[in-house]
């Protein structure tokens, strides 16, 4: 009896050879409540245990909340995926915008001009080139010089680091145009890359629309990348017509090539008040501009092909102006005069895009 009650003393009811109930010594039932022999009392009863009765106690028991457990497992697993498909995806579109960024090349191209002997020529690119080859670039370097430079440069040159242009190149395929030097030549030399339509060749050397249409068909027939610089004079700028006056010079020169001539055209826009006087676009005058020349690139060869070109600003750009300069979403780079001219001048520009 005791091991049945598990309690010593204690109290056991049975009825019809069955246990009804048992109660410890501590719980007696209340001698309150037992008013009448047991059988019309509560206590008394046969409790409901049937079959059905205890099928749904164990159903109520483990079955429900087992259930319900699953339901929620599932429901967080399910969410789980949704969440992680969300990412994905949200990855996905963050890597095309990345890659499409990554697409267009950043570039610094030092342009030399009218400056620095042969001998000091190919010491200031064989110190550059030895610099960038131990810290290498975040960016493609070019160093555009005198036609005279560009042989015995690009011996120094590891062109993998410093890629070479020249400033200029003829108009005329070959022949009887003393002192001019031909495309053919120039690509002969080992250079990559031409400057075409610099103001200063506008300027002081009457080179139209035409004549530079001529020269950026020239230099792609021979397999040179061209730098097509544009824009505009201080006066032009006070009377706002920038926009117009640096579609006009595209339009005239690089906008008849086809989508696929397209791709070796980098642009550089130099506001000829800055070049060269100290006095610098502001980044957003330049973002401004370079945005507005993006959007004409693509409304000429459409949205991707203008993602993929890389545009350039130049004037009196320099390393500390330059990080400012190239954080903004349009501007690609630099074309760089004054401070491509000594070594620690131009890497300091270069290492602008590492910050
Ligand atoms: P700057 O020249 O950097 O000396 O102003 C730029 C250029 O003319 O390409």
């Amino acid at each position: 009896l005791k091991t049945i009650i598990r309690s010593n003393p204690g109290l056991l009811l049975l009825k019809d050879a069955t246990i009804i109930g048992k109660w410890s010594h501590n719980q007696l039932p209340d001698p309150d409540e037992l008013t009448a022999s047991p059988d019309k009392l509560p206590i008394g009863q046969q409790p409901d245990d049937g079959v059905t009765g205890k099928l749904i106690k164990v159903l109520l028991t483990f079955l429900l909340p087992l259930t319900l457990l699953t339901i929620a497992d599932r429901l967080w697993a399910w969410s789980k995926w949704v969440r992680n498909k969300e990412k994905k995806e949200s990855d996905k579109i963050f890597q095309i915008f990345k890659n499409k960024k990554k697409m267009r090349k950043k570039i610094v191209a030092g342009n030399w001009k009218m400056n620095l002997n042969l001998q000091d020529g190919v010491a200031l690119a064989k110190e550059i080139n030895e610099a960038l080859a131990a810290d290498k670039p975040n960016c493609e370097v070019i160093i555009c010089t005198p036609f005279i430079h560009l042989a015995s440069v690009a011996q120094v040159l590891d062109q993998n680091v410093v890629a070479l242009g020249a400033e200029n190149c003829a108009d005329k395929v070959k022949g009887a145009y003393t002192g001019e030097v031909s495309a053919e030549m120039v690509k002969s030399t080992g250079a990559q890359y031409v400057i075409l339509g610099h103001s200063e060749r506008r300027q002081y050397y009457g080179e139209t629309a035409e004549i530079l249409k001529e020269k950026v068909d020239l230099a792609l027939a021979n397999g040179l990348k061209i730098l097509f610089c544009c824009g505009e004079t201080l006066e032009e700028r006070q009377a706002e017509k920038q926009n117009e006056v640096v579609k006009a010079e595209l339009e005239g020169s690089v906008f008849h090539l086809d989508a696929e001539a397209w791709k070796n055209i980098v642009i550089a826009y130099e506001p000829i008040w800055a070049i060269g006087t100290g006095m610098t676009a502001t980044s957003d005058q330049a973002e401004e501009m370079l945005a507005y020349i993006r959007s004409i690139v693509a409304e000429k060869y459409g949205q991707e092909a203008a993602e993929n070109t890389s545009i350039l600003y130049g004037g009196s750009c320099k390393a500390s102006n330059a990080p400012e300069l190239f954080s903004k979403p349009n501007i690609d780079g630099g074309l760089i005069g004054g401070a491509s001219l000594k070594c620690a001048d131009f890497k300091g520009i270069i290492d602008a895009w590492k910050k």
